[in-house]
């Protein structure tokens, strides 16, 4: 893997006449291309009075203008992407939050955004697409001339990215990551695996977030391969893309990966000639039956990895073969130190469950403005990742689950995981997700949403007996809820705390 430090050291690793940012019947925008856009941008920002360390936010549609954005304006300043979809009280409080110095908005767009941005004073530059110049490519306009104290490209050190995590269990942190933090990140992944120039990624991930933005786009781009950049996740062209784009891997969030498999029959002759050499999955627990499924319906290896925002996304992930991948485990430590930390703070022997903590060069220095979060998330050197999980003989990492999310039912304590597992197996499950329903004797009781698969049938007594063959009897849920379809945040993730209620379920 070749040594670079920053965003713009990393963008000079591709071969200059090969494709580095791809989109869907757009014409690709090379490296050569790419380094005089980072060149211009950083140039163009500096004019504007925009430096290393200043924050420019971003609120642009899935593509390759967001992913061009992303790395060239990180070259010279840090970015924060937001989530297009926010409200208007959303962006005030993440521009505020953030601090943004500018605003990207791309021509054309009307967003919310532009209004708050307006009122608090923070610069609005218009992005405008140049199509013409490959995919991606793009000119900032509407900035002021001005001073920027830190001219020129940025430092190992310099903050590159500053994302919140997806809030699944609390009011999302912000978490500042460095360019050391991002690249070492980006390099980690392009190692696990084996990336290099033929390589093309589909990306369907959104761009506001670590998974997308680390693994689809710059581990791509620092092994000087390809991202082909689409609008977004649509189970419809998904196949399509496959087809036209010839993508090599893709990764996704489960929940993608199950409405892409639930698919794959009727694509059969899409699949078998597709050349993809793996699929990758990660962000949120992917059932060992799914895994299977999608091996069987792909014939490619799926490597399941473990992720986190303040990690720059990769701490673990399944190996491509010949070393085995493990369903419904989450792969070997790769990238950051793995350990397992008892409650008192000690490192734990394998084969025991305690939190999952994580030390390396791409796990964040700290949550902003936040000494409470970073006072119980840093312990002698290592990161507490909220996760619960062991290493087995082998120096896997399994998860139990989320420490916010253990059930606690009684005396006893139900891994919701777990139970999601053995419910994706009934051949009649599509989808399950446990949750804690608040109990006035045990505190919570277990229960399970489950989304059934096209045309098949259970009831609740049968989901329930299923489960009851293999688990105890304290975590067989008593209420399983039927639904179409279950609540998702903005990445995709199943959103368990506090699903009870949402669902109106009570014991
Ligand atoms: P918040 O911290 O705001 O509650 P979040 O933790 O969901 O949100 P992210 O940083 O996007 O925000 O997600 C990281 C978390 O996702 C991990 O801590 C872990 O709980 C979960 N996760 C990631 N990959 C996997 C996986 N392969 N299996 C199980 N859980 C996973
Ligand atoms: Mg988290």
């Amino acid at each position: 893997m070749p040594e670079f430090r920053t965003v713009f050291e990393l963008l000079q690793v591709g071969e200059a006449e090969r494709p580095a940012i791809r989109a869907p019947e757009r014409a690709p925008l090379t490296y050569a291309a790419l380094r005089a856009l980072a060149e211009r941008t950083v140039a163009t920002l500096n004019g504007f009075g925009i430096g290393r360390g200043d924050r420019v936010a971003m609120v642009l549609p899935n593509g390759p203008e967001m992913a061009a954005a992303f790395v060239t304006v990180a070259a010279g300043a840090t970015t924060a992407p937001l989530n297009p979809a926010y409200r208007a009280e959303e962006f005030e409080f993440y521009l505020t939050d953030l601090k943004a110095r500018a605003l990207i908005l791309p021509e054309g767009f009307e967003s919310p955004a532009r209004a708050v941005a307006e009122r608090l004073g923070v610069p609005v530059l218009t992005l405008v697409p140049e199509t013409e110049a490959g995919a991606g490519s793009f000119t900032l306009t509407g900035g002021t001339p001005g001073r920027a104290l830190n001219l020129g490209y940025a430092e190992p050190e310099d903050v590159a990215l500053v994302l919140h995590t997806s809030g699944t269990t609390a009011r999302p942190k912000i978490v500042p990551l460095t360019q050391t933090n991002v690249t070492a990140s980006a390099r980690h992944i392009g190692a696990t695996l084996e990336l290099g120039p033929q390589d093309a990624c589909l990306n369907i991930m959104p761009l506001f977030h670590i998974h997308g933005l680390i693994a689809a786009v710059l581990a791509s781009l620092g092994a000087g391969g390809a991202v082909i950049c689409t609008p977004g996740f649509n189970a419809l062209k998904f196949f399509a893309w496959l087809d036209a784009e010839r993508p090599t891997w893709y990764t996704a969030v489960p929940t993608m990966h199950q409405t892409i498999l639930a698919r794959a029959e009727r694509n059969a002759e899409i699949i078998a000639r597709a050349p993809l050499r793996f699929i990758r999955s990660s962000s949120a627990s992917l059932p060992a039956q799914a895994m299977r499924d999608m091996e069987a319906a792909f014939g490619a290896p799926v490597l399941e990895s473990y992720g986190m925002t303040e990690a720059a996304h990769q701490m673990a992930s399944n190996p491509l073969p010949p070393r085995p991948r493990k369903p419904g485990i989450v792969g070997l430590p790769a990238g950051p130190e793995v350990a397992i930390m008892a409650d008192d703070g000690s490192i734990l022997p394998q084969g025991e469950i305690g939190e999952v903590v994580i030390r390396g060069p791409n796990v964040t220095l700290g949550y902003e403005a936040n000494p409470e979060a970073n006072a119980k998330a840093f312990h002698d050197g290592w990161f507490r990742t909220g996760d619960q999980g062991m290493l087995d003989e082998d120096g896997y990492l399994q998860l139990t689950g989320r420490l916010k999310e253990l059930i606690k039912r009684g005396g006893e304590q139900v891994s919701p995981l777990e139970v999601d597992g053995v419910l994706s197996e009934h051949p009649a499950v599509a989808q399950a997700l446990c949750f804690g329903i608040p109990h006035k004797v045990l505190g919570e009781e277990v229960g399970a949403a489950v989304v059934l698969r096209e045309g098949m049938q259970a009831t609740e007594r049968e989901l329930r007996d299923h489960v009851a063959k293999t688990l105890a009897d304290f975590k067989v849920p008593r209420k399983v809820v039927f639904l179409a379809e279950i609540p998702k945040g903005a990445t995709g993730k199943l959103m368990r705390i506090g699903l009870a209620e949402k669902l109106g379920v009570t014991a």
